[in-house]
């Protein structure tokens, strides 16, 4: 007998885990699967920071850490927030997590009531809808367009917004599609945030190096916004440190406290050598790890010019993140090499089967007719997948 709880029962499965295990089953059969599904740098920590982790084993730092962090870490993250993103956050304002993952988890755990609801701009990372079911919320998506740049407008967030509205998440650079809010569009939303003042605003920003030139800006620079931000941040990303397991978030301090309190009862401090590394991560210059955004930019404009000579995917130019999100509603309906495609998870199943690449369908962000393609993999296996692609669509 099987005696789950409803918290996990009532868990939605998720739709790309068919595509996982199909992908899984082709490679094992021998396969010569390219997978561009992958959320993950292809490069290396750099080495700098490698070398602070090994001088954090060699001077014992194996003890328990403090739950939300060193010391030192947060002063480095307090000094990040204000060279990156002119913000002033405190080291009290600052709680070091395992990931930004379990930054966001917290988040969730500590505002959300049973019967609140969180707002979810779409196209929106997965985990978004999955921790808002686990404390207990509903979710609403507030869909947008590859023609609007997959932005939402002030009218759309203003008519989302309901009396149970707790939480709004943004994500810019934003995963899946690439989409940077700019300082404008920020301004614009806020001024309709600002009569709601019993709204939450998380604005993950773990993207933010991975971005071709379009300035960043946080949310918690608008004043009005400040004391109802929570800004989310992390290693994985910029630094290719995705295993380290190291996320921040920079919130007004009875957040952070109870993001403490929370993590304290879960899993404590999170790694120490991680941390002793993260110092030296945030506190070097940001140039140090441009060449890895140089390589993405790069690759981002090839897969643009390739992926454009087929026709049917409708695009647009991503401007941050690794990730090219393209519209293939011209698919859908079509039966292609036997296949009848009714979905895009149809069409990533079609692309996986056929031209053995990996890619996630869009459903599970919201953005049902569209698939997420990573481009942080080599550019020989970004020319032949795309080849790949062309010769089963022509
Ligand atoms: N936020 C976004 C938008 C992400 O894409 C990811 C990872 O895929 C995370 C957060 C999680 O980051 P971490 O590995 O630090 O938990």
């Amino acid at each position: 007998k099987q005696v789950l709880s409803d918290r996990i029962t009532s868990l939605p499965a998720s739709a790309t885990l068919a595509m996982a295990a199909k992908a899984r089953e082709l490679k094992s059969a021998g396969k010569d699967i390219i997978s561009l599904s992958l959320g993950e740098p292809d490069f290396n920590t750099p080495d700098y920071i490698k070398d602070a982790a090994i001088q954090a084993i060699n001077d014992n730092y194996n003890s328990y850490s403090p739950v939300d962090g060193y010391v030192e870490l947060k002063e480095a993250i307090s000094l990040k927030f204000k060279r990156d993103n002119n913000l002033d956050y405190k080291p009290s304002q600052i709680v070091v997590s395992t990931g930004a993952k379990q930054s966001l988890a917290n988040i969730t755990q500590v505002l959300l009531n049973p019967g609140d609801e969180v707002l979810l701009p779409a196209p929106y990372w997965v985990s978004y809808s999955a921790l808002g079911i686990l404390g207990g919320a509903t979710f609403k998506e507030i869909p947008s367009t590859i023609e609007n740049d997959f932005k939402i407008t002030p009218a759309q967030l203003e008519e989302a917004i309901s009396p149970k509205t707790k939480i709004v998440f943004f994500n810019s650079p934003n995963n899946p599609s690439g989409t940077v809010y700019t300082e404008e569009d920020y301004r614009a939303l806020a001024a309709v945030l600002e009569k709601y003042p019993d709204i939450y605003i998380v604005s993950d920003e773990i993207y933010e190096h991975i971005n071709y030139g379009t300035p960043n800006f946080s949310i918690a620079c608008i004043p009005s916004m400040y004391d109802r931000t929570i800004t989310v941040n992390g290693l994985a990303k910029a630094f290719a440190m995705t295993g380290w397991r190291i996320g921040y978030i920079g919130a007004p301090e009875w957040i952070a406290k109870a993001c403490t309190k929370m993590q304290g009862q879960i899993t404590s401090g999170t790694n120490c050598i991680a941390q002793r590394a993260a110092i030296t991560a945030l506190t070097e210059p940001v140039s140090r790890i441009q060449y890895m955004v140089v390589e993405f930019e790069k690759r981002r404009n090839m897969m643009l010019e390739l992926l454009g000579e087929i026709e049917g995917f409708k695009l647009n130019v991503p401007k941050g993140a690794f990730y090219i999100f393209p519209d293939v509603s011209a698919f859908i309906g079509k039966t292609i090499k036997g296949h009848a495609i009714n979905s895009a998870a149809d069409f990533s199943m079609l692309l996986l089967e056929e031209a053995n690449v990996a890619t996630v369908s869009g459903e599970d962000f919201g953005a049902p007719t569209c698939i997420r393609i990573s481009y942080a993999a080599s550019e020989a296996q970004l020319r032949e997948a795309v080849a790949r692609i062309k010769a089963v669509l022509s």
